[in-house]
């Protein structure tokens, strides 16, 4: 397949990129800068152009901006649509979070639309932040799966960073399943829903400073934050980057995932474990762990349950264990300077 990947130098798109190749499939990804295509194009030095090739794209929140991306000789018949702002780093939530989401979105939907009528398939990385309804709490008994919708309205995104962050989600994911009811384009949509996203960095796009947000928890246990107190988990639900990485190709590549939201959840984790899994594989960081009795960051255990079983059914996919991430994490973070 010929592929569009927006926001390749994102840690999940670049995952992403690894598995398009790996499947033989010929890949166009965005980037916001030429420099960060260098840095791409360096890792795979053997990858000709036909197979892994590069458009600019600075910013997504502004109209138009796939309008030159979506056309590409051979043409796309895949889109995967990455690309959207996840950093609570923010002054202004409706400029830098929901509208990148939102008209980052529905500006790729409206411009595959309008001039690429060969793409038959488009895959979105929503999350399972547009399916939690956090003010329920910890809903004991109660089971997430696909059919539910986080619920936050547009004025209570704004209050803050991370509800805005939420809601950027939940918006852009919903603008994408009414653009598809009312304009009944060409090609079908399918969303990832994942919740926190763990799993080794890619050394050609990282440093310790510029880390993206998910991992940054066990970053933090290797630095020696979590000595003291471990903070409070916050989310409950993780999934190794590969195996997400895996599902969005196979959901383009799967006539049978079209229209289908994929709520792709390993299983529950918690900032404690993250600390046990780094001491019992990692002895050199004995020093900067918190003692067995260090208090926080445990997970409840009374908490609602999961349905990840469409996932499995359809797309095949198989969890890496907990272990097996945060071993790999931290080695990739050992490559940084950690
Ligand atoms: P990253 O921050 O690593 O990647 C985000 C990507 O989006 C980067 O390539 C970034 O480019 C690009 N981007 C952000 N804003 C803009 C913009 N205005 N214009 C152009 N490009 C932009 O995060 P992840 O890989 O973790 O996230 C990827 C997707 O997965 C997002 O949609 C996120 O919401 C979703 N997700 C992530 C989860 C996680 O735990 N990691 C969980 C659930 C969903 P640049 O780096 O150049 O700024």
């Amino acid at each position: 397949m010929r592929v569009l990947l927006t926001g390749g130098s994102g840690f999940i798109a670049a995952h992403t990129l690894d598995v398009l190749l790996k499947h033989g499939h010929s890949v166009v990804t965005t980037v916001r800068t030429q420099e960060k295509a260098n840095k791409i194009k360096e890792a795979y030095p053997d990858t000709p152009k036909d197979k892994l090739d590069f458009a600019l794209v600075e910013d997504i929140a502004q109209p138009g901006a796939f309008d030159k991306a979506v056309i590409s000789e051979p043409p796309f018949e895949a889109v995967l649509h990455t690309a959207s702002p996840f950093h609570f780093n923010v002054t202004d939530v409706q400029k830098q979070l929901l509208d990148p989401a939102i008209i980052g979105t529905t500006g790729i939907l409206k411009s595959i639309k309008a001039s690429a009528p060969s793409v038959k398939r488009v895959v979105i990385t929503s999350s399972f932040a547009a399916i939690v309804d956090g003010p329920k709490g910890l809903r004991p008994g109660y089971t997430y799966s696909e059919a539910d919708w986080n619920p936050i309205t547009h004025e209570e995104a704004l209050k803050d960073p991370s509800s805005g962050y939420r809601g950027s989600k939940t918006f852009a994911e919903k603008a994408a399943w009414e653009f598809v009811e009312k304009e009944k384009p060409n090609f079908t949509i399918t969303t990832m829903n994942p919740p926190l996203v763990l799993g080794p960095i890619v050394h050609y796009l990282n440093s310790l400073d510029a880390l993206n947000t998910s991992n940054q928890r066990i970053r933090d246990v290797t630095l020696g934050k979590f000595k003291e107190e471990i903070p409070e988990t916050g989310v409950f639900l993780w999934v190794d980057v590969r195996d997400l990485a895996l599902a969005h190709v196979k959901a383009a590549e799967q006539e049978d995932a079209a229209n289908k939201r994929f709520f792709v959840v390993a299983d529950y984790f918690s900032n404690k474990g993250i600390v046990e899994a780094v001491r019992k594989n990692f002895p050199e960081y004995k020093d900067q762990l918190p003692g067995p009795d260090v208090p926080g960051g445990t997970r409840p255990e009374e908490i609602y349950k999961f349905d990840n079983s469409q996932s499995k059914s359809i797309l095949g996919l198989q969890f890496r264990s907990f272990d097996e991430a945060i071993t790999d994490t931290v080695k990739s973070l050992k490559a940084v300077g950690a």
